[in-house]
Formats: C-alpha cells, structure tokens, sequence
C-alpha cells in the first residue's frame, strides 16, 4: 500500500457552524456542503489533463505530486476562513451556483491556530486548477455525532492511486446558539463557589440554595424580551448521561419564585412555552434557573440553555442534531482523499 496517512493535530476550528449560520442567505449545511461537491465537480470538469491515469498504477512522481495537492489543498481548507471570507454567504450558493471567485475555507477567523496566523497567500490557486476527484469527510472522534461526507470520488479508483491527508481539528457546529453552558462544576469540582447570588438565599420563604453535604446549586439569572420569542426557540439541553446524575431544577421569573425541584431527566426541554406564558402581559422578564446536582454525579451534569433561530429549528429537529454534542466544539478527523480524474 503506498497510501499515506498523513496525521498532525491542529488546534483549528472547522467553519461548520458559520456554514450553517441561518443569517442572510439562511444556509443549511447540506446545502453548503452540496455547494463544496459543486466546486470540486467544477474543478474536475475544468480539466483536462490526464486521460487514463487509473488505468495505470501511477509513477512515483505522480504520486508524490498527488500528495502534495492533498495536503496543501487540507492545510489551505482547514487553516483559511476562504476567500471571500463570508464565502458562504454568498447568494449564488443557496441556487447551487458557485462562483469562479470563490475559494472556500473552513477555518474560523480570529481563532487560534498552529502559527496563530491564517495563511495569507493561497497556493491553492494553482492547486485548483488541476483535474482531480476528491471527497472530504468529517468524523467526530468521541460523540454521538454523524459523520459528513462529500465529494466525488469513485469508488472504482485503485487504492494506490489516492492519496489521503488525515487532520484532527477542532469543529464548531452550533456553540454559538448556546446562552449558557452550565459546566461550571466540572471546572471546579468539590471547590465550586455560587458566582452569582442566588435569590432563593435572601428571600426567607424559600428553600436556602447553599451548598450542602450531598448536593451543590447553580443558580443563574438571565433576562428574556418577549421579543426574543419571534426569532429563538429556547430549549434546555442535556446529555444523555443526565437521566444518572440525579440532578433537579427549577425555572422561575423572579416575580413568581417557586420551590418546585423538578427531576431533570430529559435530553431536550422546551421552554417556549413557560416563557410565552409567563411574558404575555409583559414586554420582558429575568428568570432563574437553579440546578441541583449530586456532588457523586457531578461528572454526568451536562446542560446547556441554548437559543435556537426559529428558521433553523426544523432543521435541527428533523437532523436529529438538537443534542448536547452538537452545541460543544467537538474533535474530529477531517479526512481528504484525491485522485487525479
Ligand atoms: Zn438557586
């Protein structure tokens, strides 16, 4: 096998959630990664190059060439935004048009990477201009979420024929839909300190939320406008390691407190309604939420509140992707596999 696996960490950010960003042009990411699978398609049918390359086991040289291509083209991908840099944004992607102009990227600006520098010049221009088949895939290393693949390549291709560039980077998927992610206890363990001032603790009708033997409290206050309500759907998420952490909540408006622990068991919570309920006289109100979690399962206290865009819920829903994995920046192989065409 003259294939080679060619492994370096990166500490990158995949531009996944950007990709899926639902702001302008509200894209999806299938349709972004359709619009990947277009470009190479272009790129591909650009050329003219080898005629039955295949057919042949190729020469050292070709090969080595074929490599090269492989990994300039995954370290400009992985270590560019693209070019334009809201690349896609652009209108011509949501209609599968993409234009001569764009190069795409999938590193996240202002993130920190190997050099703490995204390469400015793009060698890739020479690179694109060759006749290749190619697919890249995403694979999660440890999560409950699916791969992605796209490309072109066909399976009949020799192996030896391919060359493949293997990165472990870091990928974004929807970390900036999260409002607050409630791991404080892990950071600090049997050392947490409440860093906000519980009102549960002054009000003396209500249960004291300090810190016991068993148990410790997170408490946060954030404020809701009954406007936010026409754009985000609100949900409470959790791992499924939840259902053993014998954790209990409360959500309350500061007008109506209340010490009804409920058991949090459940993966997904909707809160819409709670809020659309409690803000129909009113133009906005802060609430509390208030976790109660054994300090033995501290481990499986995993939650997040997160606010959805209301155009992209579905989507999310019929994805099965409204789980906690996809709100966490998570590690995975970025895997790119080229043969010329
Ligand atoms: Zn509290």
């Amino acid at each position: 096998m003259r294939i080679k696996h060619l492994i370096k960490n990166h500490i990158l950010q995949c531009k996944i959630r950007n990709l899926i960003k639902d702001q302008y042009g509200l894209l999806h990411s299938t349709e972004l990664l359709l619009s990947i699978i277009l470009l190479l398609f272009i790129i591909a049918t650009i050329a003219n190059l080898s005629d039955n390359l295949n057919e042949k086991i190729l020469s050292e040289e070709e090969f080595n060439t074929l490599e090269t291509i492989a990994i300039e083209s995954s370290d400009y991908l992985l270590n560019n935004p693209g070019n334009p840099e809201n690349w896609e944004e652009d209108d011509g992607l949501n209609n599968g048009i993409v234009s001569r102009n764009i190069i795409p990227g999938l590193a996240v600006k202002k993130k920190i990477i190997d050099n703490g520098e995204f390469y400015s010049e793009s060698e890739s221009d020479e690179i694109l201009n060759g006749s290749y088949q190619s697919t890249m895939a995403i694979y999660p290393l440890k999560s409950k979420i699916g791969p992605l693949v796209m490309g072109n390549l066909d399976d009949n291709i020799n192996d030896n024929n391919i060359a493949v560039v293997n990165r472990t980077v870091k990928c974004d998927y929807y970390s900036s839909f999260v409002v607050y992610d409630f791991n404080d206890f892990e950071l600090s363990g049997d050392d947490y300190d409440e860093d906000e001032i519980c009102n549960h603790d002054t009000n003396p009708n209500l249960t004291n939320h300090s810190n016991d033997e068993r148990s410790l409290w997170l408490c946060k206050n954030f404020k809701i406008y009954k406007k936010s309500l026409e754009n985000y759907d609100y949900y409470l998420i959790s791992d499924e390691s939840i259902k053993n952490s014998n954790s209990y909540w409360i959500l309350e408006s500061l007008n109506k407190t209340n010490d009804d622990r409920q058991s949090l068991d459940q993966e997904i919570i909707d809160l819409n309604q709670v809020f659309i309920n409690d803000l129909e006289n009113s133009s906005e109100d802060i609430y509390s939420i208030h976790f109660n979690v054994d300090k033995n399962h501290i481990n499986n206290f995993k939650t997040v509140l997160v606010a959805i865009p209301k155009n992209m819920t579905n989507n999310l829903i019929s994805n099965d992707e409204l789980k906690y994995d996809y709100f966490n920046v998570q590690d995975v192989n970025f895997v790119m596999k080229i043969s010329y065409d």
